[in-house]
């Protein structure tokens, strides 16, 4: 990290995404729309002074991640639901990426405790020089201790200015090779829980709705042009929703602009992540700096 201000704003845009967590996980969410859940969720992120790093994601059961909700969104929490609610607030692009699952049927509730409880035994073995496929190790042995399983193609990831996803992994299985963490860097750990009757693997959905910029390369299409332009000014290269752009296009012509940029790659589209068994996900997550004897949560509950 060069400079000490990149360290503040990490710090800051964690406390808030701390705090917007927080009250996530003691509100009772059953009987809302996830279009609300989102927009309240970014609300809160906003009104303490961070912008979103991405759409709020609200998933439901088997639905691991990558759910936002669209345009009015009818879609509505059951009293049976598991939700994975996955926020982010940014800085002058610092990120802080953090996670919580809500679960309205006991039955299910050692999922939610195993993912926090694979979460806390990671974070307390970082520092500088830690191996990630050791942090993937002790995520797995907590996991399966409590007879459930990881899921293993989807892991946390180092963190960059208005780059969510900054090249490396952090495992939630243990796994051959890998990096060593970097002291100052800021990195996300996000362990994945399903059941025993999971198969531990997601695969892609039908369902994209989250996109983000790949590329400026104009189309010849004056309208997804100023589109392009419009996406790159607000959002950078971080995720958006539909929801974001249609206060200055109306939704029609906002998805098929979409559709345009990303027939030209100029903008690519992310589909939901769905356990292929469709056993419940439980998740949790946090962001984190290492330190030459320690470890910086940012996310850390206040
Ligand atoms: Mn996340
Ligand atoms: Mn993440």
């Amino acid at each position: 990290m060069k400079k000490n201000v990149q360290l503040d704003e990490y710090i800051k845009a964690g406390k808030i995404a701390a705090e917007v967590r927080e009250i996530v996980r003691v509100k009772d969410w059953i009987g809302k729309s996830v279009y609300d859940i989102c927009e309240e969720v970014e609300g809160e992120i906003k009104k303490r002074g961070a912008k979103c790093a991405f759409p709020v994601n609200a998933s439901i059961n088997e639905i691991a991640a990558h759910y936002t909700a669209e345009p009015n969104d009818p879609i509505t929490i059951k009293d049976t639901d598991m939700v994975k609610i996955d926020l982010g607030a940014q800085i002058n692009g610092y990120i802080a990426d953090t996670a919580v699952t809500v679960c309205y049927d006991a039955q299910f509730d050692g999922l939610v405790q195993a993912a926090e409880e694979a979460l806390g035994d990671a974070m307390s073995m970082i520092k500088a020089g830690v191996k990630a496929s050791d942090i993937g190790r002790t995520i797995e042995t907590t996991i399966k201790q409590r007879g459930y399983k990881p899921i293993a193609n989807l892991s946390g990831h180092s963190l960059d200015q208005y780059t969510i996803h900054a090249g490396k992994s952090i495992p939630n299985i243990w796994s051959i090779g890998g990096f060593s963490l970097s002291e100052n860097s800021a990195y996300a750990c996000e362990p994945f829980v399903t059941t025993e009757q999971g198969g531990g693997f997601v695969r892609n959905g039908q369902i994209k709705n989250i996109f983000a910029m790949n590329s400026r390369k104009k189309t010849k299409n004056p309208e997804a042009d100023r589109l392009l332009d419009f996406i790159w000014e607000k959002f950078n290269m971080l995720p958006f929703a539909l929801r974001w752009i249609t206060k200055e296009w109306d939704e029609k012509q906002a998805k098929e602009l979409l559709d345009v940029l990303i027939k030209k790659k100029a903008i690519q589209a992310y589909p939901v992540l769905i356990e292929v068994n469709e056993q419940r996900v439980a998740q949790a997550e946090h962001t984190f700096i290492p330190l030459e004897d320690g470890v910086t949560v940012t996310t850390k509950a206040p």
